[in-house]
């Protein structure tokens, strides 16, 4: 759900929460409506039942004004609240939990650059457990290479394709948002499953979108970092992060600035939710983290509600 500014924590819900997410509806035409509807059916069934709201935005808010603001003219986001947001903040927030334990770190005095990549990617820079920067920006649609959505483009770019295929703004956006990303270069899947056994017996398309999607990750990873003092740990996570030893490689294979180097063996094995460090000994480390939104969830809910009948 999308919190907009008004929530930098999950929150019980009340008429006035209702509201202010109903004025986030633009920002998450999608997402929001949805939820509200699921709020409202539970609120009829079990008027008693306390819900709570956890957003995936929320995770962001901490993320310093030089990181979220586009470079237009402030009015936009004086009056229209233009700037990067951010999503994928359960995710991001618990698997920089999970890797803080699994590597014995105090959270507070940690950075990570955290990788969620599934059907939507992002990538974020965590210090001392707070989120400093991130890929995705006002929508889901900025930031890394996805199964259907662009990332970044130049944005001289849609009134070109829009004269250019005689269509509408909304009908250009309509394509960046679901035929772009692995599937438009590949012309094949938005599949990484598919893709990589496409690519080993030679298809040509389905190779470059992996070279892309690497590439532009690599890239975003090495941006990230200049709001990092340091990283402790590149964490991977989602479907591919979790699956593709074979993305893990190349990723790590551009990463040799930093001095990232892989251990292949651990790679090969880090798959099917077994995870763990993949990185050499005198290498930075680079881990596979399953993530859970779900734990992650019912966590803050449970926080919440303590807090409540405190
Ligand atoms: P998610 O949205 O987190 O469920 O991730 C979906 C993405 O993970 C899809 O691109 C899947 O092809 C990819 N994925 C899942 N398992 C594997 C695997 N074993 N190898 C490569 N990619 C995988």
């Amino acid at each position: 759900m999308h919190g907009g500014e008004a929530f930098k924590t999950s929150s019980i819900i009340n008429e006035e929460v209702i509201s202010i997410i109903e004025s986030c509806i633009p920002f998450a035409p999608l997402h929001n409506p949805a939820n509200l509807i699921g709020i409202r059916v539970a609120m009829e069934v079990a008027p008693n039942l306390p819900q709570v709201a956890v957003f995936d935005t929320a995770f962001h808010q901490t993320i310093p004004k030089e990181a979220y603001l586009y470079a237009v003219p402030i009015e936009w986001y004086r009056s229209f609240a233009v700037r990067r947001y951010g999503f994928h903040g359960t995710s991001h927030q618990y698997v920089v939990q999970k890797a803080a334990e699994e590597l014995g770190l105090d959270i507070k005095e940690s950075a990570f650059i955290s990788a969620h990549l599934g059907n939507g990617a992002s990538a974020t820079a965590v210090l001392n457990g707070r989120s400093v920067d991130t890929t995705m920006g006002f929508t889901p649609l900025e930031g890394l290479v996805m199964g259907t959505r662009s990332g970044d483009i130049d944005p001289g770019l849609p009134p070109y394709i829009a004269q250019s295929l005689g269509i509408s703004p909304d009908e250009v956006v309509d394509l960046l948002n679901k035929k772009s990303g692995l599937l438009g270069l590949s012309e094949l899947s938005n599949d990484m499953r598919e893709l990589t056994i496409a690519a080993n017996s030679g298809h040509v398309g389905s190779k470059l979108a992996i070279d892309v999607f690497v590439h532009r990750l690599a890239k975003a990873i090495g941006a990230l970092a200049i709001s990092l003092p340091k990283i402790d740990a590149l964490i991977f996570t989602g479907g591919i992060g979790e699956n593709s030893a074979l993305v893990r490689e190349k990723v790590i294979g551009k990463l040799g600035a930093f001095g990232f180097q892989l251990d292949h063996k651990a790679n090969d094995h880090a798959v099917g939710g077994i995870g763990g460090i993949i990185t050499d000994r005198d290498s930075p480390v680079a881990i596979v983290v399953n993530t859970n939104e779900e734990a992650m969830i019912v966590k803050q809910t449970l926080e919440v509600l303590n807090k409540d009948t405190k």
